[in-house]
């Protein structure tokens, strides 16, 4: 049995609502406070570019046939795994973004009076946004019946994540000193007791 692809369709639009509805609050209150420190530097522009372009190319297979060269056909099992991760997700980044608050950048930045935060959801792992960016675009590839769209996200995502984790773990480290080590030496990176 296979599926109507506008199931896959609706499932990518409405995941990308929903990101676009989380984060949207957060953005506007960290826009109020000062950065303090930037690297955004020109590889930072890259990959921000590189992931703004990953998460673009499943609208444009939801909204046009310029892609459907690449579609193959939906099958309920990786349709149906590929929802339970993009809900899962959708929690994970709506926890991050509420327990970071204003340290929130979409780059690597400090801003003024930046808090280290350790609670909630960064108790046991020091980035559940880039867990909860993986773990959505894996339901993506899962989900989406396209060789171009569905893996789209995942290796933009993936790009940035290679090099932003080290620039942005230095950053964290040179600001923080004694409490961060103390804070990776507790913790994992993005799975739990993991890694
Ligand atoms: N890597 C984190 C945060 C992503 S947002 C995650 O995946 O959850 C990126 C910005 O968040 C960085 O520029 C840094 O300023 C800030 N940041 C990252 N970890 C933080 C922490 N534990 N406490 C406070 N700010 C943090």
């Amino acid at each position: 049995m296979t599926l109507d692809p506008w199931l896959a369709k609706a499932a990518v639009l409405l995941g990308s609502i929903v990101m676009v509805v989380i984060r949207a609050p957060h953005g506007q209150r960290s826009r109020g406070v000062k950065v303090a420190k930037s690297r955004k530097g020109p590889l930072e522009i890259a990959l921000l570019t590189v992931a703004w372009l990953g998460f673009f190319v499943p609208l444009v297979w939801v909204a046009t046939s310029l892609l459907a060269f690449a579609d193959y056909p939906l099958y309920p099992a990786p349709f149906a795994a590929g929802i339970v991760c993009l809900a899962v997700s959708l929690w994970f980044f709506h926890r991050s973004h509420a327990d970071l608050g204003t340290n929130w950048s979409v780059t690597l930045e400090l801003r003024e009076k930046h808090q280290l935060v350790t609670q909630g959801i960064y108790r046991r792992v020091r980035h559940p946004m880039y867990m909860a960016l993986f773990l959505y675009s894996v339901g993506q590839a899962l989900a989406v019946p396209n060789r171009v769209a569905g893996p789209s996200y995942l290796v933009a995502f993936g790009l940035l994540f290679a090099f932003r984790i080290g620039p942005e773990e230095r950053m964290m480290r040179e600001e923080f000193g004694a409490d961060y080590e103390a804070y990776v030496a507790r913790t994992k990176r993005l799975v739990p007791g993991i890694w």
